[in-house]
């Protein structure tokens, strides 16, 4: 065996990429490192650097996305334990750690260089380090798990600690976008940048394509099934004029479901489903999978699970005690089968052959396509509906009209736009308006995480309980009101309203329970949400799904907030499900 360059370069090689500012520089930095490196351990450092501890090392077939903390099933508490055991502190010093920086990777350089920690003799190698994670990925259970994370610790550096552990939160946060690490990749080995994007987007893999690159390789990238792509994401937009402008006429348009995005990968005879986040959740929906067997074709859709029964799209509170479950019982999946929505298709094959990737193509191409599978005549599936809009007023009109079918809101999108995995681009944007506003107090709020660190900036807030007359009492502010919370939610203030209300808060703090602080309920926010579920969290009886906090109104005394008759109203809206256009059994169906 080769000598193994030591992790302390890998961790050096990132720190220096995160001190440097200018994006060409960082990938000129990024592209000698590259090429410093044996070729086995090539893939196992652009793996770390993309934070995935698993990925790589096994060229054009590689593993995927292939790892975080979930597969290794390292969670807060196993890598607490180990590295407290390293520094020799108690069960409660690395939260204390963490309180401080707001960043876990920081929090345990931090106690290792206050426990006086030494790291080994003979310094950790790349190829070692991964076969570690390999081994925790395997392990079964916490303590082997904690086991193999603590041998590593106990070798590394603070700094090498550190970055071991941001590797496995799988996120570096060294201000390295995939695109930088393509063209490091690209000038590390004199390649077009272009065949690395598109050997990216095929393998999904950032530590293939490296490997690929380096042998000059790259057109061999080929479109694995059964290994995810990331999504296409939507970018939001304010209203149908900021569309059009970004998006000329005419548009497509498609109701945005409120169900869960998945990949359905099919090739020869057999069929997965992804989610997301890129895990296998196949077997969460045998209903989907049992209706797939009938395709006759290889290839990877993309589209929405919804819940629908009797030819109608059940609320999204019945689809989330599907997601609850891995392997339904039979009795849920009669209550709540599933269907396939699909919107897009990205690959293709006539079954035996090779499938042809659509990314590249234009939206109308695979859509025509997708539309020839004849998808929305067989049980199990739907095709989404498309429109059309050849201007603003006509976009206005779709959207009113499905908001009146208390729909979420539309996707819109270019017919000419490609397929752009992971990315947030403006080939398709989302057009949606809150369900409502509520004013809420805040009574609780929390130093917030990286970038806001140091910031009260995490808000929990609440309504006044009008339930048997409680809402009697000082009429200027919350304090003789009986308050119930509702939510919690980040504020979407900027930097300088923010600042401001820190030191108010701080000012206006009546108790400290470690990160989070009792605030005197004097403070109203407006805040913006999708729809009110019931929840045993809050003591209101409900929670607003994705709150966002859209303005301060110090002008409203707290005795003037809403109250709980108002929300539990919204609650009993939100529960029915919004009437939505999916093309199921040949036809138009508006559920
Ligand atoms: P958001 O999660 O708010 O960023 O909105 C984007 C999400 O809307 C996607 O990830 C999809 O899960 C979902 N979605 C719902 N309907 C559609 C549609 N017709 N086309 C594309 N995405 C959709």
């Amino acid at each position: 065996m080769l000598p193994s360059v030591p992790m302390r370069r890998w961790s050096e090689a990132a720190w220096d990429v995160a001190a440097t500012r200018r994006t060409s520089e960082k990938v000129a930095r990024l592209a000698e490192y590259l090429r410093s490196l044996e070729p086995d351990e090539l893939p196992i450092a652009v793996g770390f650097l993309a934070g995935r501890p698993l990925t790589g090392g096994t060229g054009a077939g590689g593993t995927g996305a292939g790892g975080s903390a979930q597969v290794l099933g390292l969670g807060w508490s196993t890598i607490a334990q180990a590295v407290e055991a390293v520094a020799g502190a108690d069960a409660r010093a690395l939260a204390r750690h963490y309180d401080a920086s707001s960043d876990l990777g920081q929090a345990v350089r931090d106690l290792l260089v206050g426990s006086g920690h030494h790291p080994a003799a003979e310094p950790l190698g790349l190829r070692e380090v991964r076969a570690t994670f390999e081994r925790a990925a395997k392990a079964r259970g916490p303590e082997a798990k904690r086991q193999a994370f603590q041998d590593l610790i106990a070798r590394a550096d603070p700094q090498e600690a550190m970055a071991l552990t941001k590797i496995v939160g799988g996120d570096m946060r060294i201000g390295l976008r995939e695109g930088h690490l393509e063209a490091a990749i690209a000038a590390a080995f004199g390649r077009e940048l272009d065949d690395v994007r598109w050997a990216g987007m095929l393998t999904g893999d950032p530590a293939d394509v490296a490997v690929l690159a380096r042998e000059d390789r790259l057109a061999e990238a080929r479109l694995a099934l059964f290994r995810p792509l990331t999504s296409m994401l939507a970018s939001p937009a304010a209203d149908a004029g900021e569309v059009v402008a970004r998006l000329g006429t005419p548009v497509w348009v498609e109701d945005k479901y409120d169900g869960i995005r998945a990949q359905l990968h099919r090739q020869a005879g057999e069929t997965r489903l992804f989610s997301r986040d890129l895990n296998e959740v196949s077997a969460a929906f045998p209903d989907v999978i049992a209706a797939a067997a009938e395709l006759a074709w290889d290839g990877i859709l993309d589209g929405e699970l919804l819940a629908w029964r009797d030819g109608a799209a059940l609320p999204f509170l019945d689809l989330q005690a599907r997601l609850g479950r891995k392997r339904p019982p039979p009795t849920l999946l009669a209550s709540t089968p599933v269907i396939f929505v699909a919107f897009d298709l990205l690959a293709w094959g006539p079954g035996g052959a090779a499938v042809e990737p659509l990314l590249r193509a234009p939206l109308r191409d695979r859509r025509l396509r997708l539309e020839g599978l004849d998808l929305a005549t067989r049980p199990g599936f739907g095709l989404s509906r498309r429109e059309q809009a050849a201007d603003a007023v006509q976009l206005d009109r779709l959207f009113e009209d499905a908001r009146g079918r208390g729909n979420e809101g539309l996707m819109v999108k270019d017919p000419d736009s490609q397929y752009a995995p992971g990315r947030r681009g403006y080939g398709w944007l989302k057009l949606k308006r809150p369900l409502a506003t509520l004013d809420c107090v805040v009574v609780g709020v929390e130093v917030g995480h990286g970038k806001r660190h140091g910031v009260l900036s995490d808000y929990t807030f609440a309504v006044i309980d009008d339930r048997a007359g409680t809402d009697e009492g000082d009429a200027a502010s919350g304090w003789g009101q009986q308050l119930v919370t509702v939510g919690k939610a980040y504020s979407g203030l900027t930097d300088a309203e923010l600042a401001a209300m820190t030191t108010w808060f701080e000012e206006h703090t009546l108790e400290r329970r470690g990160r989070y602080r009792v605030v005197e309920p004097t403070m109203v926010v407006e805040v913006a949400f999708d729809v009110v579920q019931p929840s045993r969290r809050h003591a209101s009886g409900f929670a607003l799904r994705f709150p966002r906090i859209v303005r301060l109104r110090p002008d409203k005394p707290a005795a003037e907030a809403d109250r709980l008759s108002t929300v539990a109203a919204l609650a009993a809206r939100s529960a029915r499900a919004a009437a939505i256009e999916v093309v199921t059994a040949g036809e138009r169906r508006v559920s």
